[in-house]
């Protein structure tokens, strides 16, 4: 650590960004810590807007909240551990606007405001080399209010800037000629638009299940096409069909990969996100093809800068009590109580992490998802870090949830989980509350 207080920058301030303030804040006498968020508010993903395209700043609309969502995780194992939901009983499945509720209440428990810097956009990273080997960072950020660019200097940048912004579009041979509306998954918002109209969502993974939960309700017919393996275990409504992935269009006509054709009047993309970190300086050298980021050691630190630390990078995980145990795993690298290997070692250890899942078939863009592999992941750098790991009962819930879900994905949120202990939960039907 730097002799005086270490400076420390949080770029972004939904939940990742928060949770790091929080532990930040909780050292006066050891960090200097300044969030900044580009919008108006914290929270982040979880701050729903109607607009699609630009917010008031004039800046691309962050969230991709849409207005009915309900979290696809039951609050109960949703909570950061320090911090638990206020309203112990009613749905476990809520909707997105209490978890905003929640992370703003987080925020202001944590005193966490003083901290904040709203309305500032960053807009470079840049590490230098001091004489004396140390790397500091100098942040240079526009005030959107008052259109005033500054620099400031750290000692350590976590970059919490979200990855469900940037919609992955892929292409589609003769998609210029659809005359209809096409829209990404981040820029759908409610169902009653698309009333009457024959809808194609391409993709059938989390958005593209729930949108189309919620749009067949009102359009005439929905298409919910995908490259999956295998066909999706429910049918959804009399007036869904399954097909496999579009293989070209012509006009209003799409044709899938089993011969059979559509008309179609609007295209959902949901089809997934990219990483992105437009403000890094080209110094920092970080790839991020096929939408995986490297090189980065334990999904966090980038291994020839140290003190740039990356949140969010799992998929498929419990990311808010993962972020909990995150950032007290970086703040003890930062404070030498927990040690990082040599960069040759750190190198070597996730070069053979990754060329062991890659031999075992998982494509190199879902390397970032644990599923199985999160329970050792969070054990692990818990212990680094010295503080506790995930209660047993939190991955017991996680994984009813699952399997509730693989049975029926239509009504897995019909369900409340109460827990009992640090190993057992209850669980029973919502009766008209979900
Ligand atoms: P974000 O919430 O995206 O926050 C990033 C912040 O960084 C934003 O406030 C943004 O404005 C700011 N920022 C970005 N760039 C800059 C910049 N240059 N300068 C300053 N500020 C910047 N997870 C669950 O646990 N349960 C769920 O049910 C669930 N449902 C989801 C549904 C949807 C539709 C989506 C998109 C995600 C869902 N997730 C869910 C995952 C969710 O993204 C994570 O839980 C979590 O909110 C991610 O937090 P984050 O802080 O990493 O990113």
């Amino acid at each position: 650590m730097p002799s005086g207080k270490m400076r420390v920058a949080v770029i972004g301030g939904g939940v990742a960004g928060l949770v790091v303030a929080r532990h930040v804040v909780a050292r006066p006498e050891l960090y200097d810590v300044c969030l900044f968020e580009q919008t108006d508010k914290i929270g982040g993903t979880w701050v729903y807007t109607d607009e699609t395209e630009l917010d008031r700043n004039g800046l691309p609309v962050h969230s991709s909240m849409y207005k009915n969502l309900r979290t696809n995780l039951p609050k109960e194992i949703m909570q950061i551990p320090d911090f638990p939901f206020a309203e112990k009983k009613g749905p476990s499945f809520v909707h997105h606007s209490v978890i905003r509720q929640y992370l703003e209440d987080y925020a202001q428990h944590f005193e966490l405001y003083p901290h904040i810097k709203l309305n500032h956009l960053i807009e470079h990273v840049e590490p230098e080399k001091l004489a004396n080997g140390q790397v500091i960072w100098q942040v240079s950020y526009l005030d959107l209010a008052t259109r005033i660019r500054e620099r400031r200097t750290f000692d350590a940048v976590f970059l919490c800037n979200g990855h469900y912004t940037v919609g992955n579009v892929p292409e589609i041979e003769g998609v210029e000629s659809f005359p209809g509306a096409k829209i990404h998954s981040h820029q759908y918002r409610q169902p009653e638009q698309y009333a009457g109209k024959s809808v194609c969502i391409l993709g059938a993974s989390w958005s593209g299940i729930d949108i189309c939960l919620e749009v067949h309700k009102h359009a005439r017919r929905v298409y919910i096409s995908h490259n999956l393996a295998q066909e999706l275990d429910v049918k959804i409504a009399s007036n869904v069909d399954e097909r496999p992935g579009i293989e070209r269009c012509e006009g209003s006509t799409f044709y899938f990969r089993d011969g059979s054709s559509a008309q179609v009047d609007v295209l959902i993309y949901c089809t997934g996100y990219h990483f992105t970190y437009p403000f890094l300086s080209d110094k920092v050298r970080l790839s991020t093809e096929d939408n995986h980021v490297e090189p980065i050691y334990k999904h966090l630190v980038h291994m020839d800068w140290p003190s740039l630390f990356f949140m969010g990078l799992p998929a498929i995980v419990i990311p808010f009590p993962m972020f909990h145990v995150q950032a007290q795993f970086l703040l003890a690298v930062l404070e030498g109580r927990a040690r990082l290997p040599p960069r040759e070692l750190m190198y070597q250890e996730y070069e053979a992490e990754k060329q062991s899942l890659l031999k075992e078939g998982v494509a190199l863009r879902h390397i970032n998802k644990m599923c199985k592999r999160q329970w050792a992941y969070y054990d692990e750098i818990a212990k680094a870090a010295g503080c506790p790991a995930f209660k047993p009962v939190v991955r017991k819930i996680y994984e009813h949830c699952n399997k509730m879900r693989d049975m029926d994905f239509t009504t897995y949120k019909n369900y409340m989980y109460r827990i009992v202990d640090d190993e057992n939960f209850e669980v029973a039907p919502c009766k008209g509350l979900c």
